[in-house]
């Protein structure tokens, strides 16, 4: 049997929906160049997917992502109530700048959690993040993570790490401390696709990065001292996971597992959000047929093109 007919029935775990490319903001390193060309999910390319995690498991994660999923409520709404009875976790992956008190009580009523993104300090965040006509989405961005307090919403926050911010990421910790609803924060290095491309936003030097980070870290601790709440930080954990389990199961990620679908509005389906747009990871187009019957083994021929950085001979020898 050969390795890769292994993955034959894959136990897909997470689905990303990008539900559209539009989005109120005009963010200068927006990988889809949210906006350029303004396209929505159609119904069946979400019934697919959906049917396809269905017959393999009766409990995964839903993210709706995109440009602004927002401005598909609708869509959303339908998804919640397809896969209603099922052990699912929604989450909304936004920009938060449209999360109103009525919005925020819907959302609750729908189950879904939110993930904002926020890129540190006002100015930074404002010049890397604004709206359409120039002012930027720091207020904005900051009540749509308030509301959801009120409401009793999980958030967690993300951050794209680039050579703009890396400076000034502390302050992010007593922003999520503030808010009290923060669950934790992730970075995610900036990539140089769609418009971070055309606007010239440039990635962190990785030695700045880890200093930061570190800098980051050690704010956190030290603010979990005083004020008793740590808020946890996505990668930390991660590797804490992959030192206690890791090095035996070789999952770091769900692209590692070949558990992770993303599909985008036009039907084309990548093995993970990062890799989007990436030719060589591209799966095929889902309502394609013999899509359902391939994934499997695609996204195990995914998974080889990246060496795995936890394989180290040393670790993995016993
Ligand atoms: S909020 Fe997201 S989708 Fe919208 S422009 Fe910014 S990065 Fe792009």
């Amino acid at each position: 049997m050969s390795q890769l007919s292994l993955l034959k029935e894959p136990k897909l775990k997470k689905l990303v929906l990008f539900v559209t490319t539009e989005c109120n903001l005009l963010c200068h390193y927006c990988y889809l160049s949210g906006s350029d060309e303004v396209e929505y999910i159609d119904w069946h390319v979400a019934k697919q997917c959906l049917d396809l995690m269905f017959r393999q498991s009766d409990s995964f994660n839903i993210q709706f992502a995109s440009g602004e999923p927002q401005l598909k409520i609708d869509f959303i709404e339908k998804v919640v109530g397809y896969t209603k009875g099922l052990s699912i976790r929604y989450q909304l992956q936004t920009n938060a700048t449209l999360i109103y008190g009525k919005v925020a009580g819907n959302l609750k009523r729908l189950g879904v959690d939110e993930g904002a993104s926020h890129d540190g300090l006002p100015e930074v965040n404002d010049s890397l993040r604004p709206f359409a006509d120039g002012h930027g989405a720091t207020a904005a961005t900051i009540s749509g993570m308030e509301k959801p307090r009120v409401a009793g919403i999980r958030v967690g926050l993300t951050c794209a790490l680039s050579a703009e911010n890396v400076a000034g990421l502390c302050g992010r910790f007593e922003l999520a401390i503030y808010l009290g609803n923060v669950e934790g924060i992730a970075f995610y290095p900036l990539r140089l696709i769609g418009r971070a491309r055309k606007d010239s936003v440039r990635q962190a030097y990785p030695t700045l990065a880890a200093r930061s980070v570190s800098a980051d870290l050690r704010q956190a601790d030290e603010l979990a001292l005083i004020d008793g709440k740590k808020v946890r930080f996505r990668e930390v954990e991660r590797m804490r996971y992959l030192l206690i389990y890791g090095i035996r199961r070789r999952h770091r990620c769900y692209f590692c597992a070949g558990q992770l679908l993303m599909v985008k509005p036009h039907r084309d389906a990548y093995p993970c959000t990062s890799l989007t747009g990436f030719l060589q990871f591209y799966l095929s187009n889902v309502l394609q047929p013999g899509f359902t019957n391939e994934v499997g083994v695609n996204l195990q021929w995914c998974r080889q093109l990246i060496t795995p950085p936890h394989c180290c001979p040393t670790c993995c020898r016993h």
